[in-house]
């Protein structure tokens, strides 16, 4: 949904917490999550992930990120291997985040781990100012790294290959292995069917458009940089409708193509007019005024000027239904004819609330604030459904956990910080670790699981249940951001499930969703390793959780 951000560079001064770091030997048929690798000392400290996350297996091509919250100056940071007097990996600042208060250097594919299976030692270190040279690296600064041998590799990991196809309107990639090949043809009809909405209205280009579907979740399910990149996977617990993630994205290929390639309108018009398009955020159709009433009534209501100018910053759900609204008023107002022709004649003028309010202008003789204006007339006079106001506070709320998720659980999956690299370089070079699922683990599984349940309770307005189970995600969050040693166990319901996905885990499957009433289970699963989806029946005994269908 996002279009990924270029990060700003800024410069001060790198304090590192000082973190030992381990990733501890891993069973390889379960992939477990990634060690805990933040510096202890919050926000002073250095947060590092490695990448491919979950274990490195010789041959992976690893990488980097480093993140820290508070601005660590022009200081270099820079990576050895095995020795602090190696010459460095790499070396580099980190940068500014376009997508939050935070500075971040992602360094995708340092080294080829090829043959060099066993214990290796990174020494991460600030660097550029005193005591930055070799020899005087603090312990903390050096981090133990375990490369596993390469024929551990989970069955995916070492059977992943790039793949190819087309249609009419699009070429797609995808991963051998994975959910896209088993439901090629589906997925291909679905991007026609879109396309073929989409160019109704939205003159197509000359070229086919690409897009790629990769096999894990990232942010809430789609993006565009250059190529349209799908999450397409199983247990996807977002719970959305595939093809309205698929045809916003569409719609930003479609556009994209229509645009030089420096110019583009303010992000809050170019996702405004993917929602508006697509007829809804996360579903269709999705009465946008009426969901945007229910934001301005409810005093969460984010002033357009404001929106434009820090639009990846804001609440997402909220900017996204103020923006979509915001176009299909703007439409009904103006007439299709003349919005489209604002939108595809965008402005270079600065900041962002500028270039929206010149092409108002230009386009209708009305500023922003008069458009807005007029617009807030239509959202007084607006009464929402109960319906419609529980589902847009649950869908924020539903969706932050899932952002806190990702960040706890799935380093590389979350919005403001995706692990995404260069997917057409990727594929040059035959990489395809980035881009398979986190690591399976009972208590990630449980959570997502839990997660799925909630958007089946809201899809069908149990409102009080789907609001009980975000609280149970939310208390194994919150135990999980304070280091809690045992997460799961913050909540009874979320231990239930966790030792349920455990024992699935151990009998040969990955549960895919779980609904579990009294002491009775019913889990989607398929094979570890495998495609093919079933159902089993569990039931709690004394000891655990016992498989009777
Ligand atoms: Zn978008």
């Amino acid at each position: 949904m996002t279009r990924r951000q270029t990060v700003y560079a800024f410069g001060l001064v790198l304090t590192m917490a000082i973190a030992t770091l381990l990733l501890a030997p891993y069973r390889p048929e379960i992939r477990p999550l990634p060690a805990d690798w933040t510096g202890p000392e919050g926000s002073g400290g250095i947060q590092l992930s490695l990448f491919p996350d979950g274990a490195i297996y010789a041959g992976d091509w690893m990488g980097l990120q480093a993140m820290v919250n508070s601005d660590p100056g022009k200081s270099l940071l820079r990576v050895r291997l095995d020795s602090p007097t190696a010459s460095p990996l790499a070396k580099a600042n980190l940068t500014r985040s376009g997508m939050g208060n935070f500075w971040i250097l992602q360094w995708p594919w340092l080294w080829n781990s090829d043959g060099q299976a066993g214990w290796h030692t990174l020494f991460v270190y600030p660097g550029g100012g005193s005591g930055g040279e070799p020899g005087s690296y603090p312990p903390g600064m050096q981090y133990p790294v375990q490369i596993l041998p390469a024929d551990w590799k989970p069955a995916l990991r070492q059977s992943a290959r790039w793949r190819e196809t087309q249609s009419a309107c699009c070429e797609y990639y995808y991963l051998a292995g994975t959910e896209s090949e088993r439901d090629r043809s589906d997925l291909i009809g679905e991007t026609e069917q879109a396309y073929a909405k989409i160019t109704v209205r939205l003159h197509p280009g000359d070229s086919k458009l690409t897009v790629v579907f990769l096999p894990r979740l990232y942010g809430q399910g789609g993006l565009t940089d250059g190529e349209g990149i799908l999450s397409y996977l199983d247990r996807n617990y977002t719970g959305t409708d595939f093809p309205v993630v698929l045809t916003h994205e569409m719609v930003h290929l479609v556009a994209d193509a229509g645009f030089p390639s420096n110019l583009r309108p303010p992000a809050f018009l170019n996702e405004g007019w993917a929602v508006y398009i697509t007829g809804g955020h996360y579903r269709t159709p999705e009465p946008l005024q009426e969901r945007a009433a229910v934001v301005y009534q409810s005093g969460a209501y984010v002033p357009l000027a404001t929106l434009a100018d820090s639009f990846y910053l804001a609440q997402h759900e909220i900017a996204y239904i103020e923006a979509g609204a915001f176009v299909e008023f703007l439409v009904g107002r103006f007439g299709w004819e003349k919005v489209y022709a604002m939108f595809r004649d965008p402005s270079n003028a600065q900041p962002p609330s500028a270039a929206l309010d010149a092409m108002l202008q230009t386009h209708f003789g009305e500023a922003l604030a008069r458009c807005e204006s007029e617009w807030l007339d239509v959202l007084r006079a607006e009464t929402p459904e109960p319906d419609q106001v529980q589902d847009v506070k649950f869908t924020g709320a539903f969706f932050d956990a899932i952002r806190r998720y990702q960040t706890d659980y799935a380093p590389g999956s979350n919005v403001s910080a995706m692990w995404i690299p260069d997917i057409p370089g990727a594929r040059e070079r035959g990489i395809t670790a980035d881009y398979l699922p986190s690591p399976v683990a009972a208590e990630s599984v449980a959570l997502e699981t839990l997660l799925i349940e909630a958007q089946r309770q809201a899809g069908d307005r149990e409102w009080t249940q789907a609001w009980e189970t975000l609280g149970v995600i939310g208390r194994v969050l919150d135990a999980k951001e304070r280091r809690a040693p045992d997460p799961a166990a913050a909540s009874p319901r979320a231990d239930s499930y966790r030792r349920l996905a455990s024992a699935v885990l151990r009998g040969g499957s990955e549960p895919l969703s779980i609904r579990l009433e009294d002491n009775r289970a019913e889990v989607t699963v398929r094979p570890l390793g495998g495609l093919e989806k079933g159902v089993q029946v569990w039931k709690r005994t004394d000891g655990g959780w016992s498989r009777v269908g």
